[in-house]
């Protein structure tokens, strides 16, 4: 055996399903214009920041200590937020907490996926699901959607039927697309499965009005883990704080799997302090679906299309070359996500002002390259 340094992951004993894989990663070039992470890019209060700093200074005292394991106060916060949002009474024992839907998401799959086990997501959708599922030695089968990217509830339960998955996921609002799934989908997709059904609803805030949140199926159905986190509408991607709302008994079971004191107390003095905000930070949600629906209607007058938006982002198209035109708007500074879908790019809705770059950017791209 020779001695030195690996120059490769080839070079080590790295698990075989892993090998060759990229990590996630959306491209952050330069560029004046950012519209490709789905952030919110409204400032935070100044109020929120001054309490901020106070908590944090609160929690450092206490640093010696290892942080609340359970993380009882910001859980009880958390619960009472959906409850008052969704108009379902949500307990805190029916909500866990992680750094990141992510993790989350990570803790479910250890606890009910794992080696030998199976998950299905209807593809297009968030990336991180299949790449959580290897992480874990899940394995992933994609489902099926129709070509207008909306779930056919017949054919999905058909396949759940077919494969057996442990685990369902159900992106609502869906992540690149848009749209939010129906309930009474989300149901079938449950009856059809003896596994967990995950909805990760990160978008949950933006949704068009007369949008249901699927907490509202939670009761009497102990398999439904529905996942929220405060990246999006929050405005705190960089808190790293995300949850799940389910039954009490899944809580317990990602309790197994957790990782002790994986949440700091600068994370929960955070959060909580953010929480008792939540009216202004949520406020700028309406500014954000306002900018959202701007480039949907402006789009025709381009001879381009978009996928109906329940989110804080659009998917716009359909280009002969998505890639080319994904360029393009970079050379114009404005970065927008290339998802992979052929004909199709994602853009984040932000302030009036990205938006204007954003639509002026694109009106000279399609006029030097055009569309289809
Ligand atoms: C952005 C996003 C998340 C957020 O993940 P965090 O780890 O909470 O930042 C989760 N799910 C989907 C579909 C997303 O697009």
């Amino acid at each position: 055996m020779t001695h030195g340094v690996a120059s490769s992951t080839d070079q080590l004993p790295l698990r075989p399903e892993l090998r060759g894989r990229s990590p996630y990663g959306a491209p952050q070039l330069p560029a004046r214009y950012r519209l490709n992470t789905n952030e919110n890019p409204h400032p935070l209060p100044p109020e929120l920041l001054a309490d901020l700093g106070a908590a944090l200074m609160r929690a450092a005292v206490e640093l010696n200590r290892y942080p609340d394991r359970d993380a009882l106060d910001l859980r009880r916060d958390l619960a009472g937020y959906l409850t008052r949002t969704s108009g379902e009474p949500i307990e805190p024992a029916q909500v866990w907490a992680a750094n990141g839907s992510n993790e989350v998401l990570q803790q479910v799959l250890q606890a009910f996926g794992g080696a030998g086990r199976t998950a299905l997501g209807f593809t297009p959708s968030y990336s991180m699901h299949p790449i959580i599922c290897a992480g874990t030695g899940t394995a992933w089968v994609d489902g099926h959607r129709r070509a207008d990217f909306t779930i056919d509830v017949a054919a999905a339960a058909a396949q759940v039927c077919e494969v057996r998955p442990d685990v369902v996921f159900v992106t609502s609002p869906n992540n690149p697309t848009g749209t939010a799934v129906a309930l009474e989908t989300i149901a079938a997709l449950y009856d059809a499965t003896s596994g967990v059904v995950v909805v990760d609803e990160a978008y949950a805030e933006f949704a068009r009005a007369g949008t249901p949140s699927a907490l509202t199926l939670l009761p009497g159905r102990p398999r439904l883990i529905v996942s929220r986190t405060m990246s999006k509408a929050f405005g705190m991607a960089g808190l790293r704080l995300g949850y799940l709302a389910a039954d009490p008994a899944v809580v317990d079971a990602v309790q197994l799997v957790r990782l002790p004191y994986h949440l700091s107390s600068l994370t929960q003095a955070a959060a909580r302090t953010a929480l008792a905000h939540t009216d202004a930070l949520l406020a700028t949600v309406d500014a954000v679906k306002a900018e959202r629906d701007r480039i949907v209607a402006a789009l025709p007058a381009m001879g381009l299309t978009s996928v109906p938006s329940d989110a804080n982002f659009v998917l716009f198209g359909r280009f002969a070359d998505a890639p080319a035109a994904w360029r393009a708007l970079l050379d114009h500074d404005v970065l927008v996500r290339d998802t992979g879908l052929p004909g199709w790019l994602r853009v984040t809705a932000g302030t009036p002002e990205e938006t204007t770059a954003f639509l002026t950017a694109l009106s000279e791209v399609v006029r030097e390259h055009g569309a289809t």
